[in-house]
Order: C-alpha cells, then sequence, then structure tokens
C-alpha cells in the first residue's frame, strides 16, 4: 500500500481534537482556539452531520457548520476534519475545503456508502480516515479501506473506536478488541492506525488509560473529543473532556514517552496483552456462569460434582484443542485448573446461601 502521510511534515502522534458535534459557531470557535493552545493538538474535529442511533436527537447543522469549521481553520491554522457519510456530504466537504473526511463506524460497514462515498473522493487528494465498522470483522474494515485506496485516495488511516459486542461489556462503550486494529497493521503496516479512546471507552475517566495503552501499543494518534463546557454538550457528553484536561492528559502520556521503539516485538508484544485480555474476559463471563448454575443447583437442591459431566467436557475439549494444535498436557491443566476453580465457585455459593 502506497500510503502517503495525513500531515506532511509532521511526526507521530497525531492528536485530532474537538467537539463531537458542531453546535453553533461559537462553540466552535471556542473550542478551536482552546484546543490551538496545545502544542500536540495536530488537527481540530466536528461532527456537523451526526448519525444518531436513534430519531429525535441531535442530529448536528449539516452545510451551514462548514463554514464554521472553515472559520476555525483561518483563526487557528489547524487542518479540519469532519464526517461524512454519503457523496453530497463529501461533495460539500470539498467545496468548503475541509481537509479531512472521516467515515464513521455506522457508514464504514456498508459497502454500498463506503463505495458512493468512494467514487465522490476519486480525483482528490483530501485526507480520509476511516473508522471501523460496529461489528468486529476485519474484512468489513479493510474493504472500506481497500474502496476508498481503489479510488486514488493515498492520505488515509485507520481509526480504532472500538466495537458493538452481544451483552456489551461492562466497562466499555464499545468493547476495544485491541487484537482486530493489530491485525489490521500487520496486514497493512503502512497505514496508520488512530485510537479513539472517546468512543471506546464512553466516560471521560477512560481516556488516559485508553490514550496511554494506545501509544504503548504503537498507534500512530489519538482523536479525542473535547468540549468547552462537556456537561452541555448535544451528544456525548459522557465522554467529552475540557481542552484543559486533554492538555493535561497528553502531557501525562506524550510527554513521557521516548522516541524509538522496537516495532516488531512491540507490536507482537501488544498482540499478546490484546489476546490475554480478550482471555481474561472470556474467563470471567465463564465464571459467571458458574456462579449461575450453582445457584441453580442449590434451589434444586442437586449436588455440585457431577463426575460423568466433567469427564465428558475434558474429553471433548482435549480433542477439540488438540485439532488447534495444543498439546494434551496443556489442555489437561488449564481445564482442569477452570473446574476446579467453578467447583469451588458453585461450593461457596452453596455454603453462603446469601451471596
Ligand atoms: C464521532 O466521531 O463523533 C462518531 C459519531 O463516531 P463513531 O462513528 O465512531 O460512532
Ligand atoms: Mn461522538
Amino acid at each position: 500500500m502506497d500510503v502517503q502521510p495525513i500531515f506532511p511534515g509532521k511526526a507521530a502522534p497525531f492528536v485530532i481534537a474537538g467537539p463531537c458535534s458542531a453546535e453553533s459557531r461559537e462553540q466552535v470557535l471556542e473550542a478551536a482556539r482552546r484546543l490551538s493552545l496545545l502544542p500536540s493538538v495536530t488537527a481540530f474535529r466536528a461532527g456537523v452531520w451526526k448519525p444518531r442511533t436513534h430519531p429525535g436527537g441531535f442530529e448536528g447543522h449539516g452545510e451551514e457548520a462548514l463554514e464554521w469549521l472553515r472559520q476555525a481553520k483561518a483563526e487557528t491554522g489547524l487542518p479540519v476534519a469532519t464526517e461524512v457519510a454519503t457523496a453530497s456530504h463529501v461533495e460539500a466537504c470539498l467545496r468548503a475545503g475541509i481537509d479531512i473526511l472521516w467515515l464513521g463506524a455506522r457508514t464504514s460497514g456498508n459497502p454500498f456508502a463506503v463505495q458512493e462515498i468512494a467514487d465522490a473522493l476519486r480525483g482528490t487528494d483530501v485526507a480520509v480516515l476511516i473508522k471501523n465498522p460496529i461489528s468486529p470483522d476485519l474484512e468489513l474494515w479493510a474493504g472500506a479501506i481497500e474502496r476508498i485506496y481503489g479510488a486514488g485516495i493515498r492520505r488515509i488511516a485507520a481509526v480504532h473506536r472500538g466495537f458493538s459486542t452481544f451483552g456489551g461489556t461492562s466497562q466499555y462503550r464499545n468493547a476495544p478488541l485491541w487484537t482486530i486494529p493489530l491485525q489490521l497493521s500487520v496486514r497493512y503496516p503502512e497505514l496508520p492506525v488512530i485510537h479513539d479512546p472517546s468512543h471506546v471507552g464512553g466516560r471521560r475517566d477512560l481516556i488516559e488509560p485508553l490514550a496511554r495503552q494506545a501509544l504503548d501499543t504503537g498507534f500512530s494518534g489519538l482523536i479525542i473529543e473535547s468540549h468547552c463546557h462537556p456537561d452541555e454538550a448535544l451528544s456525548d457528553a459522557a465522554q467529552q473532556i475540557t481542552p484543559e484536561r486533554l492538555g493535561d492528559i497528553l502531557g501525562n502520556v506524550i510527554g513521557r514517552r521516548s522516541s524509538q521503539p522496537t516495532p516488531h516485538l512491540e507490536k507482537l508484544r501488544a498482540e499478546i496483552d490484546a489476546v490475554d485480555s480478550e482471555l481474561l474476559d472470556v474467563l470471567a463471563r465463564r465464571m459467571a456462569i458458574s456462579r449461575n448454575i450453582g445457584e441453580y443447583k442449590r434451589n434444586e437442591s442437586m449436588s455440585v460434582l457431577q463426575a460423568t459431566r466433567f469427564n465428558d467436557l475434558i474429553a471433548d475439549r482435549c480433542k477439540r484443542g488438540s485439532n488447534l494444535g495444543l498439546s494434551d498436557k496443556f489442555l489437561r491443566t488449564v481445564f482442569n485448573a477452570i473446574h476446579d476453580e467453578s467447583v469451588a465457585t458453585q461450593l461457596r455459593i452453596i455454603d453462603n446461601p446469601s451471596e
């Protein structure tokens, strides 16, 4: 992939910051001015067409707000970015001189919409960011990137904003599933991947730890929502932070970084870290089911230990695990340990009816 820099002459990490939505001229200009005082901020963002899950929410001011972005750029010198979802959005942005367009998560999973946008982009050299689709589907994300690249766009980057998963996740608004962006960057090593801690975390207090993890992992930059009066924001209020708070966070996560890590080893280690956090989530989910089983057995006065069930389970897991290239010894150790913990959990529930 022949990828050209989004920000020529600027070194990573890039930081794109600004409110979730452009709400008024004054709100846009105040945010842009205050953000432009932060040396690490590379570009200003604000959504003008807002895709809302339910009707009735604030859907953005549309084309008239592009003029506010243009003005923010003229005053601060920061390149400006907004979301596009249709060919007519692209045309309006090109007319207004918007520097960076992004495809949102609800668009990048729809190949018809992505192709329509790609066709509208053909022949321009505007920069384009492609957010991961809502669903945890690497191929759909890669396909959207290929369509934009196929239209001749070379200044591109991917944005990792987390994924919707069945049943949600306890901690995050959108599950990070770090292995997916890591696999994307293994497939396209030249493609910058930017992390969006605002939409992954959905909460102000998660911005810093997520941003730090992303930079430690080797991501090329961050896109972070920042609003001068976060509690009054018309969209995504819970995850927006003031420009000054953003400045503190960037000082903490970028300021302390040493310049040259060993990229390949870092990537592989990051992949291991990501798989381990998935493993931990899976183990926690399995133990939660054991607790439900314990409660059921207690209510039905059944015994905890049911040896035939365990023997069948171990035989099945060893067979399936060995088909995946895992050793019998390893599988027995792991499943015995899991089973021991599950039995202990169930016994605790039976012995402590109040739990
Ligand atoms: C946004 O960046 O404000 C946005 C709507 O993001 P996403 O498409 O990731 O939900
Ligand atoms: Mn948002």
